[in-house]
C-alpha cells in the first residue's frame, strides 16, 4: 500500500530537473500520477497552469501530495484550507533535486510512511518531525495498515505519559509495536493491550484492533448485515477487527454481501465457487479462532492481520469515461483521477491516445476495428476478474458511445461477476456542446442531437426525425455527419432541413473542436456544401431565432436567444 490514505498521491512538479527524481518517487507509489506545470514540464501524467490552483485542488479532493518544492511555499499555499487534521491528506513537500524529503502535513493519515518511501526511493533520509516518531520510532494515534486504534481519545494522554518516562506493558502480539523504541516493560504503568475482541479500555491504556477477521458469507439472504453484527457480536469480536469480507464468485452481484463490505468499509473478496466460503479456514492459513459459522455468516480469526489481495479476487470496477473533445482542460478532473487509476484502459485507440500517456504498469487495450459491443463485453469481462479498468469515449460517454454499449452489454449478461462490478459513468463536454462554445450560443433555446449514421438504425427513421426536428424548430446538431461509406446522406439531410428553415439560417461547422486542428466556421443553410464537412466535425444547424453579430477580430458570434414566441426586444 502506498499510504493509509486511501488515494494514489499526486506528484507536482514545476521544472523538467524534476522529473527524473518524480519518476523515481513515482514507482515506488502504486498508482501516482505526475502533475507538470504546463509550458515547462514536457512528458508529465497531468499538465496544470497553475501551481496554487492544482495544489489546493488536489488537497481539496483528499488527494495525498508529494510537492517538489520550497517546503515554505506549500504551506502558503494550502494554509488558507488547513482546519481539521483528521481531515488532510498528507503532504510532503520534495527539494527540486531529491535530495530532502519533509512530511507537513496528515501525520493521523500516515504521511511519515508516505516520506519514508519517498526517502528510500531517492536514498536521503526523511526529515521527521513527530515527536512520538522520533523519539519512539512509532506514531500510536496513526498505527500502520493493519491495526486500528479503538480508543483514539486516550492517545495524547497516554503520548503524554510516555514522554514523562512511563514504561509499557504490552498484551498481545504486533509485530509493528515490537520493532518500535517504545519503552516496553512488563511492570508497566502503562499498557498496549493487542485484540481483536471488545475490550473496555482501562485507564493509561491503548487498545489496538488488528484487522485479522475474516467474515465470510453466503448470498441469497435477507438481512446479511445484521446476522453479521450478531456474530461479531457473539464472538465479541470488534467490527474494527475486520480485515476481508468474503464470498462465492456465484454471490459477486449480490447487494447484502456488498451492503455488508461497505457497511464495516472493508474489501470484499470472492473465492471461487467451489471453495467453501462457510469454512474460511480453508482460505485463510492461519487461522487461530474459529470458525463460528452461524447460519450464512462465518467468523475466523487469524494470527496477524489479513492480506486481503492473498485472497480471491477484489471487486473489479469499470468506469465508463468521457474525454470531452480533446483538450486536456475540457477533461473533468474525475475522469482524470479515473484514468489515472485504473490498471486497463480499453477503447477506440485515437482515443487512447488521447486519454494518454500511460504508465508502464498500466495497459492499454487499443483497438481499431471492434464493434462497440465487444469492446464494452471486452471491458466488462476484465473488470470482472477483479482489475479496475477505464473504457473511453471522446466527448460525452452516453451520447453516441460507449456508456450505452456497457449498459446494453451488462444488460444482456446473466454473468454473477459481471453485476458485481462497480460501474460508473463519468460524463464529459460532447461535441456540440464544444463547438456551440466556440461559436457562441447557438443551443442556447430547444435544440436537439441526432447522429446522421445508419449503421445502427434505418435511413427513412434518420430522414423522419430530420422532418420533425426542423418541423419543430429546434436547433439541431449533427453527428457523424458523413464518412467514405455513407457520401449522399448530410446532402439530402440538409435537403430537408432548408423545407423548413430559411437560407439564411446560421450553420456552424465545428471541426476538430479542442483538438491542435480545431477549425469553426459559420456559413448559413443556403451556402453551406457537404463537400466542407468530414467525419471529425459537428453540425450545427440554428432554429428560426438562431443570428449572428460582428465579434472582435473580424469574425461572428452564433447565438440562439433564450426567449421564444415573444417579439424580439430590439424590434
Ligand atoms: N461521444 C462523442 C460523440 C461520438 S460520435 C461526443 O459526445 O462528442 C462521433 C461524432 O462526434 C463525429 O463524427 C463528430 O460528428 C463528433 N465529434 C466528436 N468529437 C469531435 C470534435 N472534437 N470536433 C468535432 N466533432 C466531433
Amino acid at each position: 500500500m502506498a499510504t493509509v490514505s486511501g488515494r494514489a498521491p499526486a506528484i507536482v512538479i514545476l521544472g523538467d530537473g524534476s522529473l527524473a527524481a518524480a519518476r523515481r518517487v513515482q514507482t515506488s507509489l502504486a498508482g501516482a500520477t505526475i502533475h507538470g506545470l504546463a509550458g515547462r514540464v514536457t512528458g508529465a501524467d497531468v499538465a496544470f497552469e497553475k501551481f496554487g490552483d492544482a495544489v489546493r485542488t488536489l488537497f481539496q479532493d483528499d488527494v495525498p501530495i508529494v510537492a517538489f518544492c520550497a517546503a515554505g511555499i506549500v504551506i502558503r499555499t494550502i494554509a488558507p484550507l488547513l482546519s481539521d487534521k483528521r481531515a488532510e491528506p498528507p503532504v510532503v513537500a520534495v527539494a527540486e533535486d531529491g535530495s530532502a524529503v519533509v512530511p507537513l502535513l496528515g501525520g493521523l493519515r500516515g504521511v511519515n510512511d508516505l516520506a519514508r518511501q519517498i526517502a528510500t526511493a531517492l536514498g536521503v533520509a526523511p526529515a521527521i518531525t513527530t515527536t512520538g516518531e522520533v523519539r519512539f520510532g512509532a506514531t500510536l494515534e496513526s498505527p500502520p495498515e493493519g491495526y486500528e486504534l479503538g480508543n483514539p481519545g486516550a492517545s495524547k494522554r497516554f503520548m503524554a505519559d510516555l514522554l514523562a518516562g512511563e514504561k509499557v506493558r504490552l498484551v498481545g502480539n504486533a509485530p509493528w509495536l515490537t520493532q518500535t523504541r517504545l519503552p516496553f516493560d512488563p511492570s508497566g504503568r502503562l499498557s498496549i493491550v493487542v485484540t481483536p475482541h471488545v475490550v473496555e479500555a482501562k485507564e493509561r491504556e491503548l487498545v489496538f484492533h488488528p484487522r485479522s477477521v475474516v467474515v465470510a458469507l453466503q448470498g441469497g439472504q435477507e438481512d446479511l448485515s445484521r446476522l453479521v453484527t450478531e456474530a461479531l457480536v457473539r464472538q465479541k469480536l470488534s467490527p474494527q477487527s475486520v480485515g476481508v469480507v468474503i464470498a462465492a464468485e456465484r454471490d459477486a452481484a449480490d447487494a447484502e454481501v456488498h451492503a455488508v463490505a461497505e457497511a464495516l468499509a472493508r474489501p470484499v473478496r470472492f473465492v471461487a465457487d467451489g471453495t467453501s466460503p462457510s469454512a474460511p479456514v480453508g482460505v485463510v492459513r492461519d487461522v487461530v479462532e474459529g470458525p463460528f459459522v452461524g447460519g450464512p455468516v462465518a467468523l475466523a480469526v487469524a494470527a496477524l492481520p489479513i492480506d486481503v489481495k492473498k485472497i480471491g479476487r477484489a471487486q473489479g470496477r469499470l468506469a465508463v469515461v468521457g474525454l470531452g473533445p480533446g483538450t486536456h482542460g475540457w477533461m473533468a478532473p474525475d475522469a482524470r483521477r479515473a484514468l489515472a487509476s485504473s490498471e486497463d484502459i480499453v477503447g477506440y485507440e485515437t482515443y487512447v491516445r488521447m486519454a494518454g500517456p500511460f504508465r508502464g504498469d498500466q495497459t492499454v487495450h487499443a483497438s481499431d476495428n471492434r464493434e462497440e459491443m465487444d469492446r464494452a463485453r471486452q471491458a466488462l469481462a476484465l473488470a470482472a476478474t477483479g482489475r479496475s479498468v477505464a473504457v473511453v469515449s471522446s466527448g460525452d460517454p452516453g451520447i453516441f458511445a460507449m456508456a450505452a454499449a456497457v449498459m446494453e452489454a451488462l444488460h444482456e449478461s446473466t454473468e454473477p461477476a459481471w453485476h458485481g462490478v462497480e460501474l460508473i459513468v463519468i460524463p464529459g463536454i460532447s461535441a456540440a456542446q464544444a463547438a456551440a462554445a466556440r461559436a457562441g450560443a447557438p443551443l442556447g433555446h430547444d435544440f436537439c442531437v441526432l447522429s446522421l449514421s445508419d449503421n445502427l438504425k434505418p435511413w427513412e427513421t434518420i430522414e423522419q426525425r430530420l422532418d420533425h426536428a426542423a418541423a419543430a424548430d429546434l436547433a439541431v446538431a449533427l453527428y457523424n455527419p458523413t464518412s467514405a461509406a455513407r457520401p449522399w446522406q448530410l446532402s439530402r439531410a440538409l435537403e430537408i432541413l432548408r423545407v423548413h428553415r430559411a437560407p439564411e439560417t446560421p450553420v456552424i461547422l465545428g471541426r476538430d473542436v479542442g483538438r491542435p486542428a480545431e477549425t469553426i466556421t459559420i456559413v448559413s443553410l443556403g451556402t453551406v456544401s457537404p463537400a466542407d464537412v468530414d467525419m471529425r466535425t459537428v453540425v450545427i444547424i440554428g432554429s428560426s431565432t438562431t443570428r449572428t453579430f460582428p465579434r472582435l477580430g473580424g469574425k461572428a458570434w452564433a447565438y440562439t436567444p433564450r426567449w421564444y414566441g415573444k417579439p424580439d426586444r430590439k424590434a
